[in-house]
């Protein structure tokens, strides 16, 4: 293991741990500063004892960058045992069935890898394929895709998608369900899409009715195969929205779209009444990790749980599919 190498998996091992103090910002400093120095001086600097000379390199990661020249590998070892994402037994079931991920972004939009980064870690956790869904414009914070950024992305995974064959990268977006339940892209830009995860990202706040009408309206579209994260809870800091689910969830079994089951800790998202309530209604889904980072695409064990918890029909799982047959199923819908 280089240096970069292991400065990398000690990162990621720290995102799936949903770290992102001090000590994580310290690492993904330091691999910063690794790349850009050339291999000699690292090696000169480790026998020396003077890495920490180095702008950015402190003690923790200069014992990181020694070790990993020697072929010692008990840091990254010890990091790796402390944070890996716990799984039930009867999760495992659910985790053992899942062949994709269909929610995840990338450096194109908010997400902090490279599209290739990602799909490298998917198709390493076991993975078939991953749908690629970056945010929609509307969310400026998070440098949504304009169309000609998205025809941009999609040339660029149809090369990647080369190189990475048999492992399939399957185009999508995370578009922005608006206010009054349109969505944040064109008929003719959805269209080309694979698969459409469609959230709620503003306004959480709005009264009932109205929030009940807007997602409905995202549901029923011909274009939207997932309902993202659909109550924006974040836990212990924003309270989900109401909306009335009984709505909410027959319009998800009658059009065919499939009710997210957010992976991310703070999200874990629909809580359990309304995800038992999804189930009454006969509604498909997707257990997806939302990752922003490599290290969170191991998050699939949380949703995994809650779906073993609530006893989620194992065959009404769309991720636990093929990819072409999850295609046909979004393609009939
Ligand atoms: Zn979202
Ligand atoms: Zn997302």
């Amino acid at each position: 293991m280089t240096p970069v190498e292991a400065l990398e998996r000690v990162v990621h091992c720290l995102d799936r741990a949903h770290e992102t103090g001090f000590k994580t910002r310290a690492f993904v400093r330091a691999l910063e500063v690794v790349r850009s120095t050339a291999p000699e001086e690292l090696v000169a600097r480790s026998e020396a004892g003077t890495l920490t000379e180095l702008e950015g390199i402190g003690d923790s990661t200069a014992r990181l960058i020694t070790e990993a020249l020697q072929g010692d590998t008990s840091y990254v070892d010890k990091i790796e045992a402390e944070t890996g994402v716990n799984l039930t037994d009867d999760g495992a079931k659910y985790r053992a069935a899942l062949k994709g991920d269909c929610h995840l972004h990338s450096l194109w939009s908010d997400g902090g890898a490279t599209i290739e980064a990602m799909a490298r870690t998917a198709r390493g956790l076991g993975h078939d394929y991953m749908v690629l869904t970056d945010h929609s414009p509307r969310l400026t914070v998070a440098h949504g895709l304009s169309k000609e950024r998205l025809d941009q992305q999609l040339a660029d995974v149809a090369t990647l998608n080369e190189k990475m064959a048999p492992f399939r990268i399957l185009t999508g977006i995370e578009v922005d369900i608006l206010e009054d339940g349109t969505l944040d892209h064109t008929d003719e830009v959805l269209s080309q899409l694979d698969v459409v995860v469609a959230s709620v990202h503003s306004k959480l706040r709005m009264e009932r009715a109205a929030m009940t009408e807007r997602m409905v309206r995202a549901v029923a579209s011909p274009h939207v195969d997932i309902l993202g994260h659909c109550t924006g809870r974040l836990i212990g800091k924003r309270d989900q929205s109401t909306f009335d689910a009984d709505y909410v969830f027959a319009a998800c079994a009658q059009f065919h779209t499939a009710v997210e089951i957010n992976c991310r800790p703070e999200r874990l998202d629909p809580p359990r009444e309304l995800l038992n309530l999804a189930i009454d209604y006969g509604c498909y889904f997707s257990i997806d990790s939302d990752a922003h980072a490599t290290g969170q695409l191991e998050w699939q064990p949380h949703g995994c749980n809650r779906a073993a918890e609530c006893d989620v029909p194992l065959d009404r799982v769309i991720n636990t599919w093929p990819a072409d047959e999850l295609l046909r199923w979004v393609q009939a819908a």
